[in-house]
């Protein structure tokens, strides 16, 4: 009877459970949000350490049994159930979150939980290993990732303990690992969207060169065009976006044709997880804003120049691989693009 769409894989093991609480240092006054309680094992446990408990939990018949698990007993007095999905509910102020996160909202959450007005002090979260694992991976390693350079940006993030897929019930495909979340203070002052433009830009084949992954790709290159033409035209910036001069240069590059760019996901885990949407997104944008792909006006060629400019002169950075730049790399990367008028969002 449990719903495999909602991930429902009920902790069953209590010595996992009581150490996931206590690897969340509660203290007697914390607000805590558990996201998907279940039938509560983790939520009696968060109770006994805590002042009061928010638990969000999308699946009615869970939310109706965890309420009859406390109900007349006092800790069941400091539980507050909203049924919803926690995506979309808007969350009370809270201290720590805890959750044997339902695995296909791991990066909604991670993120959700990261962009809040007042983000949480600590965030004890149960994911499945490739995804903890691809959190805290470090330049380099095999993982390492548009959402590890993401994650690491605006928390400090360490490994917990491996959970093995017997303790749950029903047990799932996957292994688990349990990640601490510690959210930056001061939050980073950095636009989110602008960040992440950049990221993924760069990481859409994290083995290729940076001024491939900038300049290799017609697409890339309009795209960041028709930003530019929009900066421009919000500071009053004339642009002479005529013919150019001579005609550009076909690409310049290490890579294959372009549209193997637009298809060609499928094997090779250098891949982004959610590139065939940005590249899809990308298409319907440049379509919104009437850009042509195949259009090659100045500004088309300025705006390749000043890339070129930002990779080779200023941050010497156009024959690094993504795979092992690190948070410093593109913080000077966005900087510098930033510089030339060139933005992400
Ligand atoms: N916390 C319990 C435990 O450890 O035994 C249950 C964990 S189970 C992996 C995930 C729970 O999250 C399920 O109860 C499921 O109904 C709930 N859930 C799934 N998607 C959700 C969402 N978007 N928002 C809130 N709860 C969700």
């Amino acid at each position: 009877k449990m719903n495999k769409d909602l991930g429902q894989h009920i902790l069953k093991n209590p010595g996992v459970a009581s150490a996931i609480v206590q690897k969340a240092n509660l203290k007697q006054s914390d607000h805590v949000l558990e996201v998907g309680p279940g039938t509560g094992n983790l939520t009696v446990l968060i109770l006994k350490a805590a002042k009061a408990v928010t638990a969000v939990e999308m699946d009615p018949r869970m939310a109706a049994e965890l309420t009859k698990r406390v109900q007349g007993t006092p800790e069941g007095k400091r539980l507050k159930v909203l049924l919803g999905d926690v995506i979309k509910t808007e969350l009370p102020h809270f201290d720590v979150c805890i959750s044997n996160t339902p695995y296909q909202i791991s990066s909604p959450l991670v993120f959700k939980l990261l962009s809040l007005p007042h983000p949480p002090r600590t965030c004890v979260l149960m994911f499945q290993r490739e995804f903890a694992m691809r959190l805290f991976a470090k330049p380099g390693d095999k993982l390492y990732s548009r959402l590890s350079v993401n994650a690491q940006m605006w928390a400090k993030i360490s490994h917990v303990m491996k959970v093995g897929r017997n303790n749950f019930n029903p047990p799932p495909q996957v292994e688990s690992n349990v990640v601490r979340l510690e959210p930056k203070v001061p939050r980073p002052q950095i636009a989110y969207e602008e960040w992440d433009g950049l990221l993924r830009i760069a990481f859409v084949r994290k083995n290729r060169t940076l001024r491939a992954a900038f300049l290799g790709t017609t697409a890339v290159v309009e795209l960041l065009a028709s930003n530019y033409r929009l900066w421009c035209a919000q500071n009053d910036i004339p642009l002479d976006d005529g013919p150019p001069d001579v005609e550009a240069d076909t690409m310049d590059v290490d890579q294959a044709p372009e549209e193997e760019e637009w298809t060609g996901f499928g094997d090779d885990d250098d891949v982004d997880d959610e590139l065939p949407d940005f590249f899809k997104e990308m298409r319907d944008n440049q379509k919104r804003n009437g850009v042509n792909r195949k259009k090659k006006g100045k500004v088309t060629e300025l705006v390749r120049e000043k890339i070129r400019k930002v990779l080779e002169d200023e941050t010497q950075l156009s024959e690094k691989r993504a795979r092992l730049c690190d948070e410093g790399d593109f913080l000077r990367m966005l900087y510098a693009f930033n510089q030339e008028g060139i933005h992400f969002s």
